[in-house]
């Protein structure tokens, strides 16, 4: 038995397509503020918020002090630092502590803002401070809660503060629902 295909150029086409691959980009656009003198009022005070928390932090294992302030749309804003335990995954970060704590007393109130500050040797001097993947995704489900971003401000150790519209640009293929 001989067997024979045709294959038009159409088909053939076709199949070139299915077999190439597809080169998809994620980009996103975000601002690098020299320092903090340089941002907003409103964004200053919550930078200045978010180290008061550091300073309050619980970190004798990593002594490594994380603050976080959320900005709600009623002006209200919550501080949030890392508090560690001897049991080490018992203890929880900053961002989570804050927006746990907006979660649970101020469900209504939406999340305009987020910012994270850092002090300590975990990281090295120059490396970039942002969220740990747990944080992101907590972060993520707070914005796809109340479907309005979350801009997020980390403040760098060099002084600057990067400015991220959205939580969506630190986790672009999150877990959600
Ligand atoms: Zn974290």
């Amino acid at each position: 038995m001989r067997y024979s295909v045709k294959l038009n150029l159409e088909t053939f086409g076709a199949l070139l397509r299915i077999n190439a691959p597809m080169i998809q980009q994620f980009t996103f656009s975000y601002r690098s503020i020299p320092s903090i003198q340089d941002l907003t009022e409103q964004d200053q005070a919550l930078a200045k918020a978010a180290h008061a928390a550091l300073s309050r932090a619980y970190a004798p294992y990593s002594r490594f002090q994380v603050g976080a302030s959320v900005l709600l749309q009623s002006g209200l804003v919550i501080e949030g630092n890392n508090q560690e335990n001897i049991a080490y995954p018992s203890g929880l970060c900053a961002e989570r502590v804050a927006l746990f704590y907006a979660g649970a007393n101020h469900p209504n109130d939406p999340i305009l803002k987020i910012c994270i500050v850092a002090e300590g040797d975990l990281m090295p001097q120059g490396a970039l401070l942002s969220p740990c993947g747990s944080c992101r995704q907590v972060m993520l489900e707070s914005e796809a809660r109340q479907a309005n971003a979350i801009e997020v401000l980390l403040v760098q150790r060099s002084g600057d503060v990067l400015v991220l519209p959205s939580v969506q640009n630190l986790l672009p293929f999150g877990f959600t629902k």
